[in-house]
């Protein structure tokens, strides 16, 4: 188990303290990172997500749209292709051990049959035996982006139908064996959405920075520091923090400019840096609000054996 450690009562719950522990306490359970686009996963877990592979999780990436319009590049099929190289980057530096591009297109998930969304959900679920998943808050407040929704209800639904038989039997008969996801990640995207699990990623942050720089299709984001080098390269000056390649120059500026929000989450909890997420735990939130435990508490004190 991670070590958890109370720190205070919200109205979402007690709020965890999540520290990395080396001894490998999730050697041999799945993760699912499933996210709408491309920079969904970098800048909400990506800490949180290298901690996991090193505490023994084989983890796997389901992307659902293309992001055919994130980024500046005029042309939409260059768009397209820029987005899945950063994806099959974002891969590798996070030690993923692959990525599933469903391939619907940006902005317009909600077009998208929920069923078929949902049923190609399931069917990664169970093909990979996912134990653990990371998506969106699917009634989080605040979203604006279709995408965002339409892919966190789908993959909450799909987490318990996966280990339900009945549900696309012809799956199963084809020897897919049916698995429920046992607990889940939810990401704070937006301000105001809750969060009941902090994460101290002091321990993953070159993972983290390195995550945050493979995303360099989508504008700005990973590439800042190789355009302001650029910049001052052309005006005859340099920042000696920038180091000597692009890469590099993209790393150290997130370390030294990219980070502040992290920095800022972590403040109230004693840590460098942190991110947020609303931990569902196995069974649910019946479980999370402590009722199974007192339930089991009562039976031990009051059961009475049979005549
Ligand atoms: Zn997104």
């Amino acid at each position: 188990m991670s070590i958890f450690g109370y720190r205070e009562d919200t109205t979402h719950g007690p709020v965890q303290l999540d520290r990395y522990d080396s001894s490998r306490p999730h050697e041999g359970k799945v993760l699912a990172v499933v996210q709408a686009h491309a920079d969904d996963l970098p800048l909400m877990s990506g800490g949180l997500v290298a901690k996991l592979v090193d505490e023994g999780y084989a983890a796997y990436l389901i992307q659902t749209t293309n992001d055919e319009k994130c980024g500046p590049t005029p042309s939409i099929g260059d768009t397209i292709r820029r987005n899945e190289e950063d994806v099959a980057q974002l891969v590798d530096v996070l030690g993923i051990r692959a990525a599933f591009n469903l391939g619907y297109r940006n902005h317009r998930l909600d077009e998208a049959s929920p069923l078929e969304l949902r049923c190609r959900l399931i069917f990664l679920f169970r093909y990979l035996q996912v134990d653990t998943v990371i998506t969106f808050n699917p009634w989080g407040d605040v979203e604006e982006n279709p995408d965002h929704y339409v892919t966190g209800r789908a993959a909450e639904a799909a987490c318990w139908m996966a280990g339900a038989g009945k549900d696309y039997p012809e799956q199963v008969q084809a020897g897919i064996k049916p698995h429920s996801v046992a607990d889940k990640y939810y990401w704070t995207m937006r301000p105001g959405q809750p969060y009941n699990l902090v994460t101290d990623i002091g321990t993953h942050l070159e993972q983290k920075i390195a995550s945050m720089s493979a995303n360099k299709a989508q504008g700005p984001a990973g590439s800042q520091g190789r355009r302001l080098r650029a910049r001052l390269a052309a005006e005859g000056r340099k920042l000696s923090l920038l180091g000597d390649d692009d890469e590099t120059a993209d790393r150290e500026y997130i370390r030294h400019f990219g980070l502040e929000e992290y920095r800022r989450m972590g403040q109230p909890y004693g840590m460098e840096y942190a991110e947020y997420h609303y931990y569902v735990p196995r069974g649910g939130y019946a479980v999370h609000t402590g009722l199974q435990e007192r339930l089991e508490r009562y039976i031990a004190e009051h059961a009475e054996p049979l005549d």
